[in-house]
């Protein structure tokens, strides 16, 4: 059992913490205030190969693992999710699925824009009326000739509606099976065909400067090739994803507690009260040794998850822990980290302030809380 990083890891952790520090840091409080998406951090973050990262060098990826992907979400989120979720779901919700269930004209056509980061792609799973019972999905997908004919809608659907968003992969209800459930497929739909429709964006608590949108379907034909993967797979195929997306949350949970620490023991050293640094006193001490405790063991939980998955072990319970224990661990922190900071910790202007607002999030996306305790209590035979 061997924690340490390879050379190669610990290079591109490097990297990505000093371009958190030196780019995203000094632009970023900007963005979360106007609610605007930051094209050019995006820009960069594309020509640095991160949206590459898991992708075979043949579609213009960098030839790396998923754990490089989650490596640079943890040093993103310490600095910031907003920036850290959207590469998150450009790779894990928006390029992997079509990297892994695509066909050969689909990874031809589509992937070298998106794992450039020239492009984004969206994942539609959840819809107004249902998101942790996924099998209540009402969108429907008719097939007319060579056409799917789409109808239904979308919530909450992250990178669906930028500039530079190509296509959203959308899970709609295709037919019946033999024992009457629903036959759930998967269906690629570029951004501006006909009928597909991208509400404004909604007004969040927190990742202000990501994309987030309602989408509509209202006769939305696309070609029959568009499908993606097998007819009646769509089930299966999005709780890999899932699956796979909770251990990269779980990174962007542990880089978030990271920097809360980070914060906490900056301020802690600057802050007066009573004479002496608020560092001084154990009370403060103590809750950012309880604080390093939780990041460092999120961080654990996901190394974990990710190292079973890369050797092609189960990781389903492990990827669930890791979430469930990152996604508290980083709410605790960010709660903590606000408590050190006093009034300004309540200020916009801290970095603080937008962890807090940041992390509610990462107990609900992906699979609540809740949900996650189902999958391990399941996995337990429960
Ligand atoms: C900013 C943001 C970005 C998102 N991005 C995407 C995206 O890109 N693609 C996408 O498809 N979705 C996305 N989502 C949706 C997200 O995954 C869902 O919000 C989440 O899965 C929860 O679904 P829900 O909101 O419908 O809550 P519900 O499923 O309605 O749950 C409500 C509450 O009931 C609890 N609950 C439900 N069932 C049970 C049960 N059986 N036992 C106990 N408790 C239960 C839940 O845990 C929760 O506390 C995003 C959401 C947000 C807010």
């Amino acid at each position: 059992m061997d924690f340490r990083l390879t050379e190669e890891h610990e290079a591109l952790r490097q990297s990505v913490r000093e371009f958190a520090r030196e780019v995203v840091a000094p632009v970023i409080a900007e963005h979360y205030e106007k609610h605007t998406f930051p094209y050019e951090i995006i820009r960069q973050m594309g020509k640095m190969g991160l949206f590459g990262l898991p992708f075979p060098e043949e579609h213009g990826g960098m030839g790396g693992d998923y754990f490089a992907l989650c490596l640079a979400l943890e040093e993103l989120a310490r600095v910031d999710s907003s920036v850290a979720i959207t590469l998150e779901a450009a790779v894990s919700l928006g390029a992997m699925p079509i990297h892994r269930f695509g066909t050969a004209e689909q990874k031809a056509r589509w992937l070298p824009k998106l794992v450039s980061g020239e492009a984004l792609a969206g994942f539609g799973l959840t819809e107004p009326g249902f998101g942790s019972d996924a099998g209540g999905t009402q969108t429907r997908a008719v097939l007319d000739g060579d056409e799917w004919v789409i109808n239904g809608s979308k919530a909450f659907i992250t990178n669906s509606g930028t500039d530079i968003t190509a296509l959203v992969t959308v899970t709609a209800v295709t037919g019946t099976r033999p024992d009457g459930a629903k036959e759930l497929s998967t269906i690629i739909v570029p951004s501006g065909t006909p009928g597909f429709t991208v509400a404004p964006g909604y007004s969040k608590v927190g990742w202000t400067a990501s994309d987030t949108h309602e989408l509509t379907f209202d006769d939305c034909r696309v070609p029959a090739a568009n499908l993606l993967g097998e007819r009646g797979r769509g089930f299966a195929q999005f709780l890999r994803i899932l699956d796979e997306g909770r251990i990269a949350i779980a990174a962007l949970a542990a880089g978030l507690a990271q920097g809360c620490v980070d914060e906490s023991v900056r301020y802690a050293k600057e802050r007066h009260a009573f004479g002496q640094p608020i560092g001084n006193y154990q009370a403060i001490q103590f809750k950012i040794a309880d604080m390093e405790m939780k990041a460092h063991t999120a961080r654990l939980a996901y190394y974990d998850a990710a190292a079973r998955m890369l050797a092609g072990e189960p990781f389903k319970r492990q990827a669930a822990i890791a979430k469930l224990h990152a996604s508290t661990v980083a709410v605790d922190n960010a709660r903590e980290a606000t408590q050190i900071h006093g009034g300004y910790g309540f200020m916009n202007e801290y970095p603080v302030a937008r962890f807090w607002r940041d992390s509610k999030i990462l107990e609900i996306g992906e699979g609540t809380s809740e949900v996650q305790r189902m999958i391990i209590a399941r996995d337990l035979g429960m």
